[in-house]
C-alpha cells in the first residue's frame, strides 16, 4: 500500500540503475475497461521497469483498475499468496542462488527447520497473554515452521508450474486523487502531482514479494485467543528482519509488532543494511512490509510526497534478490546503467529537456 505524504517534496532526479540485459520477466495485466489510455501506460511503464531489473524467465499476471480507498490511500495491493515449509523455501533459495546477495543470505539462514522468532503478543506470551512484552519463540512448532509468500515469489523460485495462468493478484488505486496523478515521470513529478507511475512500479513490487506478516500480527496481537503456531505468516523479506535485541537474545528474526528499529540485514544483524517501517498499529504508523519512511531507501517506502518521482533502488534490488528473484550482480548494473544512460543523455539534448 502506498499512502499520500502531505509535504512538498522536491526529490533530485535519480539515476535509475535498469539493466538493459534480455527480459524474461513477463507482467501481463488484465484491466478494469474503465482504466484510461494513460493509466494503462503508466501501469506498462512501470512494468517495464521490473521486467528490466528482474531476470526470471516468469509471468506474472495482476488485476488492475480505479477503486475507492481509504482516505490518504494512493494505491493497495492483494496479493494471492501460499505457504511453504521454511527447509522448502530454504532450498529454493539455494537453488536459486546466483549472485553474491544470494549466497550470504542463505549462508545465514538456519539449515534446521525452524525459526527462532521474537515476536509479541499472542495467549503464550510469558509476560501474560496479549502482552506487547517480546519473548523468544522457538517451539518449532507450525509458525517456527512456515514460509508464507506471493505467489508472483513462488514463481520466481521455479515453485509454480508455467501451466499455472492464474491471477497473482490485484492492484486498485484511488479514484480519490485521479485529478492529481502525474502520468509522466519522465519530464519529474509536478509539483502538488503525484507520481503515478512510481505508485504503480511500488504496488507491483508488493504482487512481486515484497511484503510482511508482521503487518497481521500488529493488528491482532492483544488477542488472547491465538497462539504463536496461528502466525504461519513469517514472509521471505521477515527472514531479513532483525533487531539487536533479537540478535542478543538468540532469535533469528525480530518479528515484534512495536516501535523499535527492525533492520534488513543478511547475516542476522551483524550488519545492517537499512531499516524497515514497523507498523501502523503498534509501531511506527506504517506498514511493517516497507522500508522506513522519509530515509530515500527505495520504492518500497511507505509514502508518496507530492512533486515527488519515485524509483526502484539498489536496496530494493538487494531485497528483491534476497527473496529469489534474479537480479543482476551490482557491477553488472552499474556497467547497464552506463550504457543506459548514455542513451537517455542522447535523447535528452534532442529533446531538450533538463
Ligand atoms: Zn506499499
Amino acid at each position: 500500500m502506498k499512502t499520500l505524504k502531505n509535504l512538498l517534496k522536491i526529490v533530485p532526479l535519480l539515476a535509475c540503475a535498469y539493466a538493459g540485459s534480455a527480459q524474461a520477466l513477463t507482467i501481463n495485466f488484465t484491466y478494469d475497461p474503465a482504466m484510461d489510455a494513460r493509466a494503462l501506460a503508466g501501469f506498462q511503464t512501470a512494468a517495464n521497469r521490473w521486467q528490466s531489473v528482474l531476470h526470471d524467465n516468469v509471468q506474472v499476471n495482476l488485476n488492475i483498475a480505479f477503486a475507492a480507498l481509504a482516505p490518504n490511500v494512493l494505491g493497495s495491493t492483494s496479493s494471492r499468496q501460499g505457504t511453504l515449509s521454511y527447509a522448502g523455501f530454504r532450498q529454493a533459495l539455494i537453488r536459486d542462488a546466483k549472485t553474491s546477495t544470494d549466497f550470504q543470505a542463505i549462508a545465514n539462514l538456519p539449515a534446521g527447520p525452524c525459526l527462532s522468532v521474537m515476536m509479541n503478543g499472542t495467549n503464550v506470551n510469558p509476560a501474560g497473554a496479549g502482552s506487547a512484552a517480546t519473548f523468544v519463540d522457538n517451539d518449532c512448532d507450525a509458525n517456527n515452521r512456515a514460509v508464507t509468500a506471493t505467489w508472483a515469489n513462488f514463481r520466481a523460485l521455479g515453485l509454480i508450474p508455467d501451466s499455472d495462468k492464474g491471477s497473482d493478484g490485484s492492484i486498485s488505486f484511488s479514484t480519490g486523487f485521479a485529478s492529481i496523478f502525474d502520468f509522466d515521470p519522465t519530464d519529474g513529478i509536478g509539483a502538488g502531482l503525484i507520481d503515478f507511475t512510481g505508485v504503480a512500479a511500488h504496488e507491483i513490487g508488493h504482487a512481486l514479494g515484497f511484503i510482511s506478516g508482521v503487518d497481521i500480527l500488529d493488528q491482532v496481537y492483544t488477542r488472547t485467543d491465538l497462539d504463536d503456531s496461528a502466525f504461519t505468516l513469517v514472509a521471505p523479506a521477515d527472514l531479513y528482519r532483525c533487531s539487536p535485541a533479537s540478535k542478543a537474545a538468540g532469535a533469528d528474526i525480530d518479528w515484534s509488532a512495536d516501535a523499535r528499529d527492525k533492520f534488513f540485514s543478511l547475516d542476522n544483524c551483524t550488519t545492517t543494511l537499512s531499516i524497515f517501517s514497523n507498523g501502523r498499529a503498534n509501531g511506527d504508523g506504517q506498514q511493517a512490509s516497507h522500508w522506513k519512511d522519509n530515509r530515500g531507501i527505495g520504492l518500497l517506502d511507505p509514502t508518496a510526497g507530492r512533486g515527488e518521482l519515485l524509483a526502484i533502488s539498489q536496496m530494493d534490488l538487494m531485497m528483491f534478490d534476497a527473496i529469489g528473484w534474479d537480479v543482476p550482480e551490482p557491477a553488472s548494473i552499474a556497467l547497464f546503467a552506463l550504457g543506459a544512460a548514455g542513451l537517455a543523455g542522447a535523447r535528452r539534448r534532442k529533446q531538450k529537456q533538463a
